[in-house]
C-alpha cells in the first residue's frame, strides 16, 4: 500500500484507462503490489474482503446446486499431470516444478496446481464406483499458479491466482450438458449480484481448454473496449475419465466411463469489478461486495460533541443491528478529508451527521454512485437503507449493461468492419463460413481475435444463429461469431 500522502497526490483519470486501473487498485487500498515476487501480489485486509463476498456468493450458489466443497492438495504429481495428452501440452509452459524436499532431489518431480484436473481425477477414480455415486459434483476455492509470460497486472494477469473451480462427474453426455446449463445460471446470478454485464461465447476449436471437448468463456467488456474472460465452462465427455480411469458400473452391470464438465472463476471478478464501476474519484462497490455498505461521518460542531458522537454510535448499532455493514469514521480528520476516502474505497453510501440533523430527526444519505443526496425520516431509517442499496444495484447494472450494450456492433463486410474501426472501437460481430483461411484474414484485416460463437440462450445453449454471407469469403452462412481485443 502507498502511504497515505503519497495516495492523495495520485490523479485518477478513467480515460487512461490502464494507468487509471493500476492506481485504483492501490488507492483505494485493495492490494499492495510490492511484494518481491513478479505477478504475485499482497491481498490487504479491504480487498480480501471483497474477493471474500464473491466467494461468499459462488458458495451460496454452489451448495444450493448440490455440490460438496472439496479441499485438494496444492502439489501434483509429475506422473499423474501426464496422463492426459493435450493437458500437458496446453499447460506445459506455465507450470512451476517443486524438484527438490530439503537437499533431497525428490523422485517425482512435483507442480504448483495451475488447475487441478490431475490433482482431483486420480481420486475421482476411486470415489466413483456405481451409478449411485453419480452425478459427483464438487467444488474448491484456492490458489493456483501460472507462469504467466504477458506483462502482469492486479487481479487480471497474475501467476498466482484465487481460483474457483467446479468438477463434476456424470452418467452420460446429456447429463452432463444438463450441468453446464446449470454452470450458466449459476454464473447469470453471480453476475446479478457483482452489477456485472456478461457474454457466454463458446470458443473456436483452436481457443478451446487444454483436454476440452468444448468451452464456452464467460466474457465482460472493459472500459477500455478489450474483453476479459472472467470464467470459462467446459465440457470433457470422457477426455480424462479415459486416461484416469473414471469409470462407474451402470444399470446394466457393465463399466462405463464418465462424462465431466469443469468450471472456472478467479480473481478477475474483482478486476472486473474495478474496472466497469469505477470513476474519476475511485472504484465504486456493488453494495453485496461491500466490506462498509455504510460509512457514518460525524460533523462536531462547538459544544454538540457529545450528542453527536452519542448519536453516532446510536446510529452504527442500529444499522448493524439491521444486518447492514456499517461503519463509524471516527478518526481526528476533517469530514472533507474522510469523505475523499471513502469515496476511493467505492463505499456506497456515505450517511454525515450533524447537529441539525439529531435536532430534525433526519438523516442524509449519499450515493457514491451518482453523487447524489437524500433526506430521510430517521425513523424509517431501515427500509430507506434497503432501498437505497437496491437502487444503487439497478444503477450499476444498468450503467455497465448499456456500456455492453454499446460495446458490440454488427457489420457485414470486411471493409465495412474495417471503416468502422477507424471511428469506433468494440467488439464486432458478424458472419463467418467455418474455414480457418478465412478466420486468419478476418483477424488480420480487423486486428482482433476471434472470441467466439455467442449463445442465443444459456438455458438451452443454442447459439445464436442467422443467415448472412461469410464476412472473408461471401458464401452463405448462419454461424455468427464475435471478435474482439481481449486482455
Ligand atoms: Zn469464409
Amino acid at each position: 500500500m502507498m502511504a497515505e500522502d503519497e495516495k492523495k497526490k495520485v490523479v485518477l483519470d478513467k480515460s487512461d484507462f490502464s494507468n487509471w486501473y493500476n492506481d485504483v487498485v492501490e488507492v483505494a487500498g485493495l492490494c499492495d503490489k510490492r511484494y518481491p515476487v513478479k505477478g504475485m501480489n499482497v491481498w490487504t485486509p479491504y480487498g480480501w474482503k471483497v474477493m471474500q463476498y464473491i466467494d461468499s456468493i459462488i458458495r451460496r450458489e454452489c451448495d444450493s446446486t448440490g455440490h460438496g466443497e472439496v479441499n485438494f492438495p496444492l502439489l501434483i504429481p509429475k506422473t499423474e499431470f501426464q496422463k492426459e495428452a493435450d493437458h500437458i501440452k496446453g499447460f506445459d509452459s506455465e507450470v512451476y516444478w517443486v524438484t527438490h524436499g530439503g537437499l533431497n532431489e525428490l523422485d517425482v518431480p512435483l507442480l504448483l496446481r495451475p488447475t487441478s484436473e490431475t490433482a482431483m481425477y486420480p481420486i475421482f477414480s476411486l470415489w466413483v464406483r456405481s451409478h449411485n455415486d453419480l452425478p459427483l459434483k464438487t467444488y474448491q476455492i484456492v490458489n493456483t499458479f501460472r507462469y504467466e509470460t504477458k506483462m502482469t497486472r492486479a487481479f487480471i494477469r497474475v501467476r498466482e491466482i484465487h481460483f474457483f473451480e467446479a468438477h463434476t462427474c456424470h452418467d452420460s453426455f446429456e447429463d452432463a450438458e444438463r450441468q453446464i446449463r446449470e454452470d450458466c445460471t449459476i454464473m447469470d446470478r453471480v453476475a446479478r449480484d457483482l452489477c456485472i454485464p456478461y457474454m457466454l461465447v463458446r470458443r473456436p476449436d483452436w481457443d478451446k481448454f487444454a483436454g476440452a471437448a468444448y468451452t464456452i468463456g464467460v466474457d465482460t467488456l472493459m472500459p477500455s473496449k478489450r474483453t476479459l474472460q472472467l470464467g470459462s465452462i467446459h465440457q470433457y465427455k470422457e477426455n480424462f475419465s479415459r486416461p484416469y480411469d473414471i469409470k462407474y458400473e451402470g444399470a446394466d452391470g457393465e463399466f462405463h466411463y464418465c462424462h465431466q464438465t469443469t468450471y472456472g472463476m478467479s480473481e478477475r471478478l474483482v478486476g472486473a469489478v474495478v474496472g466497469i464501476h469505477g470513476d474519476d474519484k475511485g472504484i465504486i462497490l456493488p453494495p453485496k461486495l461491500a466490506p462498509i455498505q455504510f460509512v457514518i461521518i460525524p460533523i462536531l460542531a462547538k459544544g454538540k460533541i457529545d450528542v453527536v458522537r452519542r448519536a453516532s454510535e446510536e446510529l452504527l448499532e442500529e444499522l448493524k443491528g439491521y444486518g447492514f455493514r456499517a461503519h463509524l469514521d471516527d478518526r481526528d480528520d476533517r469530514p472533507g478529508s474522510k469523505h475523499y476516502d471513502w469515496e476511493i474505497k467505492g463505499v456506497p453510501v456515505r450517511i454525515e451527521i450533524g447537529p441539525r440533523d439529531i435536532e430534525n430527526k433526519t438523516l442524509v444519505l449519499a450515493r457514491r454512485d451518482l453523487s447524489s443526496k437524500r433526506t430521510v425520516q430517521r425513523v424509517n431509517l431501515k427500509k430507506e437503507c434497503a432501498s437505497i442499496l437496491d437502487e444503487i444495484e439497478q444503477e450499476l447494472r444498468k450503467r455497465a449493461g448499456d456500456i455492453l450494450d454499446e460495446g458490440i456492433r454488427s457489420v457485414d463486410s470486411l471493409d465495412d468492419g474495417i471503416a468502422l474501426l477507424r471511428e469506433w472501437d468494440g467488439i464486432i460481430r458478424t458472419h463467418w463460413c467455418g474455414e480457418t483461411d478465412c478466420a486468419e484474414e478476418m483477424e488480420k484485416g480487423l486486428d482482433r481475435t476471434f472470441l467466439g460463437f455467442p449463445l442465443e440462450d444459456y438455458r438451452t445453449g443454442e447459439l445464436q444463429k442467422e443467415p448472412g454471407n461469410c464476412m472473408f469469403c461471401g458464401r452463405p452462412t448462419d454461424t455468427i461469431v464475435y471478435l474482439s481485443r481481449s486482455y
